[in-house]
């Protein structure tokens, strides 16, 4: 199927489905009803083959990726039943977008990013190294890059708009957000969905580091787990074999492209406001390949 994946703006004429959003990797379509109206309680979630980095959408796809992530959540969000509810409705949709798109609930998303880590690294790691907390939360002295948390930490952030950071928020910020009920129902899950994961993932041989999920409730104030869950473009992947508190970790994600952007070899300056260039065939190819990885060795399946 031809998918444009080039920009967010690029909506599909898909035959039933009218555009509503598109945000840096997903586009959303509302099922139009009978009477030609947009259905409010649906929504056709799309996932395209755009990467982003350091806030950047860049202007070259990733061949499949889109199709990775909505199999690889969909298979956690099966594993993770029995812990939490989820968005899913059905996945028969439209020829133009199969494999990517998944037919979800149309939730009211919770305004925060639930962020949950068993180890320390990235951001976490920057913000305990200068203030010893991180998202408010005070942690042990003389934890290094890739120090384990356990259990996980809460850590949450919040949304912020198109090309700006999502910001640390603290557990505090959370419970005004929400309440202190809700904000206890949404870090029990986040931690519990992590250390679910690294359970699954373990004997697979890789760590989950860190993951972001978000939520969504349903009008009866029921949580959801939505969008998506567990992938390498939501959580950090590690080499269980490879892990070695104190340096940084190799990685399944993103890394081949943020480590080619910010090389001499880009051009780029990231402090520049400029757009990234396009990406050199070889960092498209080996990141591809790494998002295959990850699904193949996290759900035992072939991927194609
Ligand atoms: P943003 O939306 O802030 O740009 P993003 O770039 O990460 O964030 P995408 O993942 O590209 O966003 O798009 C998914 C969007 O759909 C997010 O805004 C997410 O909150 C929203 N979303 C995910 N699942 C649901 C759902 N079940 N109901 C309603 N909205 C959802
Ligand atoms: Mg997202």
């Amino acid at each position: 199927s031809e998918y444009f994946a080039g920009t967010p703006t690029g909506a599909l004429d898909l035959p039933g489905f009218t555009h509503i959003y598109s945000g840096k990797v997903r586009d959303l379509y509302a099922p139009v009803d009978d009477a030609g109206e947009p259905r409010t309680d649906q929504v056709l979630l799309v996932a395209s083959d755009r990467i982003s980095a350091y806030d950047h959408v860049l202007s070259t796809p990733i061949p499949d990726k889109g199709t990775v992530l909505t199999q690889l959540s969909l298979w956690w969000f099966e594993q993770l039943a029995s812990l939490v509810p989820n968005q899913i409705v059905s996945t028969q949709v439209p020829d133009a977008v199969a494999g990517r798109a998944v037919l979800v609930e149309r939730l009211d998303m919770v305004p925060v990013e639930c962020v949950a880590r068993a180890y320390l690294t990235g951001g976490g790691l920057s913000e305990y190294e200068a203030s010893g907390a991180v998202s408010g939360l005070e942690l042990p002295s003389g934890l290094v890059d890739a120090s384990r948390l356990e259990p996980p930490v809460f850590t949450a952030s919040t949304k912020a708009p198109a090309g700006e950071h999502d910001q640390p928020m603290p557990y505090a910020d959370v419970v005004a957000e929400v309440g202190a009920d809700r904000a206890a129902e949404l870090r029990d899950l986040t931690v519990r969905i992590l250390q679910r994961g690294n359970e699954i993932a373990a004997p697979r041989g890789i760590l989950i580091a860190d993951t972001k999920v978000e939520f969504g409730m349903r009008p009866d104030g029921t949580v959801v787990l939505a969008d998506e869950v567990l992938t390498p473009d939501s959580s950090r992947f590690w080499p269980a074999d490879d892990w070695e508190p104190g340096r940084r970790q190799a990685s399944y994600d993103k890394q081949f492209v943020r480590d080619w952007l910010t090389s001499p070899a880009s051009g780029w300056d990231r402090n520049s406001g400029d757009e990234p260039p396009a990406l050199p065939d070889d960092v498209v190819e080996r990141t591809r390949a790494k998002y295959v990885e990850a699904y193949e060795t996290l759900t035992g399946r072939t991927f194609g």
